[in-house]
């Protein structure tokens, strides 16, 4: 691949691991470890029928879980996707990962991370586009468990994990205190730091974010303009929204793309980078999303240069990894 990529679709600086299974592999994966073939078909088991609320979109993510049960197989689903990204014209890819769902008597957590870790370094030799691994923290996992994962994350920084997430249903654990002791961890390790926010919780969940969590990059923010204090704060602190249109209609956060508050956090001057969420349940991949702000939100040219810069600017990457990814960008 290397040579191939045109970072065209720009940086993709939110989307999950677990949700960019090929059906293809997770078929072939499944035979190899044994697990059930769902009755549908894992084409159709991995993908989304019609907006739901985001417990059903993370059901639906959760399908590909019993292939993340063996280390080789999470090696080959990271180094996958980030051939993927390649191919869809990413210029990076950061993949967010939850360990701690995946651990088994026989696969401690420093496996079960080294693998992810060791499958997106492979993909960005294979095809010169850099990726990491951002780490998840789970909402409805326990504070101790979430400090281990943040330990374990810790121990893999700059060899593949480059950050540090809260990710799981915001709907039913919305309190950000629980999890302030792994953050501490991850921010002591140079880790960087994002909190999926005002997903499915109301727009004070990102100040929350911030002051107990110490992020200045947030996930989602979907509801954030409602509040315009909320907003204005935002702007005032730098804060980096990571937005996922097509995800949000999914998991019912907005109507229809077009209700995406998008142009609401420009018009307020808080910055904005783009990403898929979990591309193979909502079948839109960076390229699309990004057809999303050109075509339906009315980005302008010089609105997704901008959006380019603050994703290169925001992005967790060393500095011969930013050159590389603004090489990739400035191909285009
Ligand atoms: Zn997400």
């Amino acid at each position: 691949m290397t040579g191939e990529a045109s970072g065209g679709a720009g940086l993709d600086l939110h989307s999950h691991l677990e949700g960019r299974v090929r059906p293809a592999t997770a078929a072939e994966l499944a035979r190899r470890l044994g697990a059930p073939e769902p009755d549908r078909g894992w084409a159709a088991a991995l993908r989304l029928e019609e907006p739901g609320d985001l417990t059903a979109y993370l059901a639906c993510v959760a399908a590909s879980y019993p292939l993340f049960q063996d280390p080789e197989a999470v090696r080959r689903i990271a180094y996958e996707a980030v051939v993927d990204a390649a191919a869809d014209g990413q210029a990076h890819l950061e993949l967010r990962f939850g360990p701690a769902t995946h651990v088994t008597d026989r696969h401690g957590l420093d496996e079960v991370v080294r693998a992810a870790a060791d499958g997106v370094q492979e993909g960005a030799a294979a095809t010169g586009v850099p990726a990491g691994i951002v780490i998840a923290a789970l909402r409805h996992h326990d504070a101790e468990t979430n400090e281990r994962v943040a330990r374990a994350a810790a121990r893999a920084a700059g060899s593949g994990v480059t950050g540090f997430d809260l990710a799981g249903d915001e709907s039913r654990w919305p309190a950000h205190e629980p999890f302030a002791a792994a953050f501490r961890i991850a921010a002591a390790a140079e880790l960087g730091l994002t909190c999926h926010a005002a997903e499915a919780a109301g727009a004070a969940a990102v100040a929350d974010a911030m002051r107990v969590l110490g992020v200045r990059r947030i996930g989602h923010g979907a509801h954030l303009a409602e509040d315009p204090e909320a907003l204005r704060r935002a702007a005032d602190e730098g804060v980096v929204i990571e937005i996922c249109p097509t995800s949000n209609v999914w998991t019912g956060a907005i109507p229809r793309v077009e209700a995406h508050p998008a142009r609401a956090f420009l018009a307020a001057g808080v910055r904005v980078v783009l990403g898929d969420d979990n591309p193979v349940q909502t079948g839109s991949p960076l390229s699309a999303e990004r057809a999303v702000l050109r075509e339906r939100l009315g980005f302008t040219a010089a609105e997704l240069a901008r959006l380019d810069a603050d994703a290169l600017d925001a992005a967790f990457l060393t500095r011969d990894e930013r050159r590389s990814a603004a090489a990739l960008l400035g191909r285009r």
